[in-house]
């Protein structure tokens, strides 16, 4: 058991926990997660860090830890397993800001100043434009170099992301010889992109202020089924994926995702109906999808002392395979060792 384990290519993935994940974390990302987590040495992280990047925590430090360990309960939910996958809390491996610091210094500043994240959040929280948030995609470098990962599953918006991680990888090992696999990303079809119900040229975020544009993966049925309800389309009343339909297509997107039918098959089921019947499919679709998380969820989340232990093994696992890419670095570099 144990040697195919290790012979399975690596997998690895982030989420912060600023919210409750959205259908677009779930479609970009969190389905693909699911899906790999048998044929890969999957390796899943709640990025704790990387969320105080925003100011969401600082009056009350308390819902951090909440947020965390409900995301983590989402990770098991999804039905991710806690021994053959490696679920863990990124602040819980110290590696990952330690290797995070190294990297930095083998960063340019412009090359950093490049990225679109930061421009758009600094937009957005224009009264604490911090210097780790300017960081981020260096940590985010470190969670995926730490552990020699070959694929890293993410939405469309990560891309940019994953170019610098390559990029400060093949430099360290331009320097030092091989220390660093180049990892490659890994997208799904049609949710690598899901955008706001309610402004659909920007994507869904789960730190969107405005509820109404994001479906949360634990909205009640209900909830959800309004929510697409009131989606923002156009006056056309054609089901039609075509340049300027920019909220058609995103809901096409997402029926396409929960459905597995081609933009073509929709075209033709909703032929001569209007986005009245279009939208209750769209939205039956999603509760559908999201139906068996749910009922695990609502299992699983009331048994804090389950979530944290099995956060304590992800977080050996994590620290024990991190360890050696991390001294590597150390001594590559010429820190005296301890
Ligand atoms: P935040 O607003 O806090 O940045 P987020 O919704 O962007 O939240 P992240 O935790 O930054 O979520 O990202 C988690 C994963 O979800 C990443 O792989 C990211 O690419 C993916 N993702 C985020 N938003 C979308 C989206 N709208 N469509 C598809 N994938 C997405
Ligand atoms: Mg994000």
């Amino acid at each position: 058991m144990e040697n195919t384990a290790e012979k399975k290519k690596i997998v690895l993935s982030a989420i912060q926990p600023t919210s409750v994940p959205t259908l677009g974390n779930y479609l970009g990302a969190l389905k693909n997660w699911a899906s790999m987590k048998d044929d890969y040495n999957c390796l899943y992280a709640v990025a704790d860090l990387h969320s105080i990047t925003i100011s969401a925590f600082r009056d009350e430090p308390s819902l951090l830890r909440r947020n965390t360990q409900q995301l983590y309960a989402i990770m098991l939910a999804l039905g991710l397993d806690p021994d053959e996958n490696t679920l863990f809390v990124q602040s819980h491996v110290p590696a990952h800001s330690q290797l995070a610091w190294v990297l930095n210094c083998y960063t340019q500043f412009g090359e950093a100043a490049r990225m679109t994240q930061f421009k758009e959040k600094s937009e957005k929280h224009a009264d604490n434009v911090n210097v780790g948030l300017f960081a981020y995609p260096i940590l985010m470098a470190a969670d995926i170099l730490l552990y020699q990962t070959d694929f890293v599953p993410i939405g469309a918006d990560q891309k940019q992301h994953l170019e610098i991680a390559r990029n400060i990888a093949v430099r360290f090992n331009s320097i030092y010889g091989d220390t660093f696999k180049l990892p490659e990303p890994f997208f799904g079809k049609a949710g690598t992109r899901v955008m706001s119900l309610q402004d659909p040229t920007k994507k869904m975020s789960k730190s969107d202020p405005n509820p109404k544009g994001c479906v949360y993966m634990l909205d009640e049925p209900d909830v959800i089924v309004k929510k697409i309800k009131s989606a923002v389309t156009d006056s056309e009343a054609l089901v039609a994926h075509r340049e300027g339909k920019d909220g058609v297509n995103n809901l096409m997107a997402i029926y396409s995702c929960c459905t597995g039918m081609s933009f073509e098959a929709i075209e033709n089921e909703f032929a001569g109906r209007g986005y009245g019947d279009f939208k209750s499919a769209v939205a039956e679709a999603v509760v559908e999808e999201l139906r068996s998380f749910r009922d695990n969820y609502k299992r699983i989340s009331g048994d804090k002392a389950y979530i944290c232990e099995c956060a304590a093994k992800g977080a050996e696992k994590a620290a024990a395979m991190s360890a050696r890419t991390l001294g590597k670095v150390m001594k590559k570099v010429g820190f005296m060792l301890p």
